[in-house]
């Protein structure tokens, strides 16, 4: 089997059609690992098709906020503009689906999480090597996919020592040693890399393989600029940042 994994979509559906025609072709489903809304002006289109192709789903910390399960305080002010934008957009149904998504998942032995897997619900980010390498603890299993930081990158921990690569590298999966793989964003990416970004995931394989994906980056900024959004989340589009 092999599985595209995306993560962090923020309503930007011109990304997240591109991602979805680029791997139809190699892969036999798709896991989402949250933040489908939020930032972007094509929530719900964004969620249809997620919930229509998605194998597997959990929830963002802006699955959330729209439904009312984390507080607007929690987010800085761009995003909390946002967060409440995307809540009028989404009928009472859209509602109650993203709220009473998950917050982790497994599939064939791996862990699937928005933030940290070390308390889901804490919504905390692994930046750093330290960030990573502590979080292992929050998992069974050998295999984990983070997303939320929109930083593609992986950590691993085995007999031969820690290590921490930044960065969409191709990655091996090693007999005996553990994984957690950040699979960068979808919609908003911010590795200075404006194009799309997900995994692909074969599992006979043992294989990682993380993708960019160019797309309709002017068609989304018009979109959020249309919608009243804030400029920063059209401008941040076009630089990957
Ligand atoms: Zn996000």
């Amino acid at each position: 089997m092999r599985y595209a994994v995306l993560s962090d979509i923020h309503g930007n559906l011109e990304a997240l059609r591109a991602v979805l025609v680029a791997c139809e072709t190699e892969v036999d489903g798709v896991l989402c690992l949250g933040d489908i809304v939020g930032y972007g002006a094509d929530p719900v289109a964004c969620l249809e098709l997620i919930a229509e192709r998605g194998a597997v789903l959990v929830a963002g910390n802006h699955e959330h906020g729209v439904a009312g399960h984390l507080d607007l305080e929690w987010f800085n002010p761009v995003a909390r503009t946002a967060v409440a934008w995307t809540a009028t957009q989404l009928g009472t149904d859209h509602r109650g689906y993203i709220g009473a998504l998950p917050l982790t998942a497994g599939l064939a032995g791996a862990t699937l999480v928005h933030a940290s897997p070390l308390h889901p619900d804490e919504w905390s980010y692994l930046f750093s090597a330290q960030d990573g390498l502590g979080a292992f603890a929050g998992f069974e299993g050998r295999l984990c996919f983070v997303g939320h930081s929109h930083r593609p990158g992986h950590w691993s921990v085995g007999s031969s020592g820690p290590r921490y690569r930044a960065g969409a590298s191709p990655i091996l999966l090693e007999a005996g040693r553990r994984y957690i793989i950040n699979v960068g964003s979808v919609g908003q990416p911010r590795d200075r890399d404006p194009r799309a970004c997900f995994a692909i995931w074969d599992i006979a394989a043992r294989s990682i393989t993380m993708r960019r994906v160019a797309y309709d980056v002017q068609a989304t900024r018009q979109k959020i600029l249309r919608a009243g959004l804030p400029r920063l989340l059209a401008d941040r589009l076009r630089v990957g940042a």
